[in-house]
């Protein structure tokens, strides 16, 4: 019985795969987080096809490429990574690939006078650029080339979509300094699990404390969250936040230590910081994540 089942498995699998070689003849794009998955949507719209690797709430400091994964990659005519090593241990094989088919690292493109140095980390910079939605058009105008240069018949039609989507994150750029002003400028103080937010608070002047490093491949010490709680009591904070791909074991100790000292602090919700929601929601978009994120933040700390 269950032989069976696995063989009409296989037999129907096979059949998906060679239907898909068929009626598939667009330009297909591979893209590891779900921020550069949603430009490339947006550039290339009907004329390509594109999947994410990684899903909500997935970590990609610690991400290993599965075999499903890397027959994605194989199949892709073009992929699409972060680089500045946020897809650490995926880094060996994207520059593989790279010998043999177009690989993009679009957040590469940020000029290195924009990038910020990766505390603790010898001679490498911290590769959160999305949050700030300025050093992000340079991902996506890097995607956009890339795109160009693999379907150059359809330039036209990637240049304009790639225009009317820098359009829109000039507007979320603009709403989001607004709604960050809402803040007391004494209760701009941004405390995380981990550090996914420097540049967010470089770009919008909010001061941003993490226990964890730009990495949540090392750990925290007890050191960290003592300095933090200090910073906290000291500051009135209100809020503290979680991470939707990060664990809350930290953040709660806290919580914790805060009130055996007397001063109550709360969750302020739920940040998506190296992942967005799910595909097919407003969360599951940069913009709607970036705008649910503010929200969260404004809300709690206002
Ligand atoms: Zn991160």
């Amino acid at each position: 019985m269950r032989l069976t089942l696995i063989a009409v498995t296989i037999v129907l699998l096979l059949l998906g795969c060679q239907q898909q070689k068929k009626t598939n003849e667009k330009p297909h794009v591979v893209a590891t987080t779900g921020m550069l998955y949603d430009a490339v949507i947006n550039i290339a719209g009907d004329k390509m096809t594109a999947e994410a690797i990684m899903g909500p709430g997935v970590d990609p400091h610690l991400y290993k490429a599965t075999q499903g994964d890397l027959s994605k990659f194989n199949k892709a005519d073009l992929i699409v990574y972060n680089g500045i090593l946020l897809e650490g241990k995926m880094s060996d094989i994207l520059k593989k690939l790279g010998r043999q088919k177009p690989v993009v690292a679009a957040a590469e493109s940020v000029p290195r006078e924009m990038l910020k140095s990766a505390i603790g980390y010898q001679d490498a910079y911290d590769p959160h650029i999305w949050f700030d939605v300025r050093r992000w058009r340079y991902a996506v105008k890097a995607i956009s080339h890339a795109l160009i240069k693999l379907d150059s018949a359809n330039q036209e039609f990637y240049e304009a979509n790639t225009k009317t989507y820098v359009q829109r994150l000039d507007s979320l750029d603009s709403y989001v300094r607004k709604r960050i002003s809402e803040i007391p400028e004494n209760q701009r103080i941004l405390v995380t699990a981990h550090d996914a937010f420097v540049y967010f608070g470089d770009a919008y002047g909010i001061r941003v404390e993490a226990l964890q490093g730009i990495s949540t491949v090392a750990d925290f010490g007890l050191k960290d969250i003592a300095d933090i709680i200090d910073l906290i009591i000291e500051n009135d904070i209100k809020a503290i936040f979680v991470e939707t791909s990060v664990s809350e074991k930290s953040i709660n100790a806290v919580v914790t230590g805060c009130k055996e000292k007397g001063h109550i602090v709360k969750i302020g919700g739920y940040l998506y910081s190296d992942a967005m929601g799910e595909f097919g929601t407003e969360e599951g978009t940069y913009i709607g994540m970036f705008k649910s994120n503010i929200e969260t933040i404004v809300n709690a700390l206002k």
